[in-house]
C-alpha cells in the first residue's frame, strides 16, 4: 500500500492542543487499516516568528510542497498583533495557500442532532442540515484587478475593487465542486448574481458546461440573495453550494450558525497536484482566551482529519468512521466546555480525543 506524507503544522494557541488530537486519530486509522501515513511537524505563524524570524520558514514550505496533505491548526495571537502586516502570523497561512495554488475552500455545516438546541435558529430550520459550501479562493472580488484608491485635489477619493474571473478559474472550481457533490448527496447549487453581474453570467455559463460531464449530479443556479435567505429558512434544501470568494465567505459564515459551535467546524482548501493536494484545518482561530488550559474542543480538528482522508487520500469510508465516532461520543453525552450543558459530561481536549479514538478503534 502507498505511503502518504502528512505535513503537520499546529501553529499557535489552541492549534497546538487540537492538532495532536487529530493526528492521533489519523495514526489510529493507519494502524487499523495498514494505510501508510508518515507525519512530519513544522513551524508556522507566531511560533515560527519566535523561533525563525518569519511566519513561513522555507523548510515549512518545502515540507508542504512535498506532502500529500497538510494538517493545519491555527495561527495568530495578541503577542504578534503589533507586527507590520507583511510579518504577521497570518502571512504564513496566506503564503502556503498562494504557493500551493489552493483554489477551492470547502466548509461543511452539519447540524449534529444532539446539538440542535445550541443553534440560535429554530429546531425546524436547522435539524437535518448537511451543507458543503465551496468558495473559490484565488480570484473574484478579493483579488481581481484593477484595484486601488485615488485621491483628488478637492479632498475627495475613489476606490475600486473588481470581481473578475477567467473561464479557466471557474472551470477548475466547478469541477472540484461537482467532484465533491458526487461524494455527497448529488445536488449542486451554483450561487451567483447573474441578473446583474456579467462575471456571474460567465460563471453560470461555465458551470452549466462543466455540469454536462456529471450527469448524475442535479445542478441548479441560485441568486446569492435568494441563497442567503433560503439558508435560514430551508437549509435542508441544499447539498453542495459553489460560489465566488466574497459570496462564499458570507454564505459559509451564515451556514456556520446552523452548526452551533465554532469548535465543531472543519474545513479544507484544495488545489495543487490536480486538485488533490489539500490543507485541512478547523475554521476557528487560536482562541487566546482559553489556550493552554486543555479545554479546547478538538472536534473541528478531528473532522478536518476526516476530510483529509476523504478528499486528499480518497479514503471516504475511513472518514465516515471518524464522523460516526464523533457522533457516538456526543450521543454518550461527552462535551467540551464550549458545548457543555446541564446533564452532559464535561471533558477536556485530550480526553475528548481519546474517547473519539476509542470509538474509531471499535469500528474496525
Ligand atoms: P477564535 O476562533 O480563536 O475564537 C473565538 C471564540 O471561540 C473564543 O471565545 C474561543 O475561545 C472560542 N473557540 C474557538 N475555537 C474553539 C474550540 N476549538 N474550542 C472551544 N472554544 C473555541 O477567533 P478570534 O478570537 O477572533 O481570533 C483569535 C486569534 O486567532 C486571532 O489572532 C486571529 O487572527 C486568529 N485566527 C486564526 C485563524 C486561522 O489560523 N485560520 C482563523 C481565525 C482567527
Amino acid at each position: 500500500m502507498a505511503t502518504y506524507k502528512i505535513a503537520v503544522l499546529p501553529g499557535d494557541g489552541i492549534g497546538q492542543e487540537v492538532t495532536p488530537e487529530a493526528r492521533k486519530v489519523l495514526q489510529l486509522v493507519a494502524k487499523a487499516t495498514g494505510l501508510g501515513l508518515e507525519f512530519e511537524t513544522a513551524l508556522i505563524g507566531g511560533s515560527a516568528i519566535d523561533a525563525a524570524g518569519t511566519p513561513l520558514p522555507p523548510a515549512t514550505l518545502a515540507l508542504c510542497q512535498g506532502a500529500h496533505a497538510i494538517l493545519f491548526g491555527a495561527v495568530g495571537g495578541p503577542k504578534w498583533d503589533n507586527l507590520p502586516q507583511e510579518q504577521r502570523p497570518e502571512r504564513g497561512l496566506l503564503g502556503i495557500r498562494k504557493e500551493l495554488d489552493l483554489f477551492a475552500n470547502l466548509r461543511p455545516a452539519t447540524c449534529f442532532p444532539m446539538l440542535v438546541d445550541a443553534s440560535p435558529l429554530k429546531r425546524s430550520v436547522v435539524e437535518g442540515t448537511d451543507i458543503m459550501v465551496i468558495r473559490e479562493l484565488t480570484g473574484g472580488l478579493y483579488f481581481g484587478e484593477p484595484r486601488g484608491r485615488e485621491e483628488f485635489a478637492d479632498g475627495s477619493a475613489r476606490a475600486v475593487n473588481t470581481m473578475a474571473y477567467s473561464s479557466r478559474e471557474i472551470e477548475r472550481v466547478a469541477r472540484a465542486a461537482f467532484d465533491v457533490a458526487m461524494k455527497r448527496r448529488k445536488r449542486l447549487a451554483s450561487v451567483d448574481k447573474a441578473n446583474v453581474l456579467v462575471v456571474s453570467q460567465l460563471w453560470r455559463e461555465v458551470v452549466t458546461r462543466v455540469g454536462k460531464d456529471y450527469p448524475q449530479v442535479q445542478p441548479e443556479h441560485v441568486l446569492v440573495d435568494n441563497c442567503a435567505m433560503a439558508l435560514v429558512h430551508k437549509a435542508t434544501h441544499f447539498g453542495t453550494n459553489v460560489t465566488e470568494d466574497t459570496f462564499g465567505q458570507l454564505l459559509s459564515d451564515e451556514a456556520a450558525i446552523l452548526a452551533g459551535s465554532m469548535g465543531m467546524l472543519p474545513s479544507a482548501s484544495l488545489g495543487g497536484k490536480g486538485g488533490r493536494l489539500g490543507l485541512f484545518e478547523p475554521v476557528h482561530g487560536t482562541a487566546p482566551d482559553i489556550a493552554g488550559q486543555g479545554v479546547a474542543n478538538p472536534i473541528a480538528a478531528i473532522l478536518s482529519a476526516s476530510m483529509l482522508l476523504r478528499y486528499s487520500l480518497d479514503r471516504g469510508p475511513d472518514g465516515d468512521r471518524i464522523d460516526a465516532a464523533v457522533l457516538r461520543v456526543l450521543e454518550q453525552g461527552h462535551r467540551t466546555r464550549d458545548i457543555h450543558s446541564a446533564g452532559t459530561k464535561l471533558v477536556g481536549t485530550i480526553e475528548m480525543g481519546d474517547l473519539i479514538c476509542r470509538e474509531v478503534e471499535k469500528s474496525y
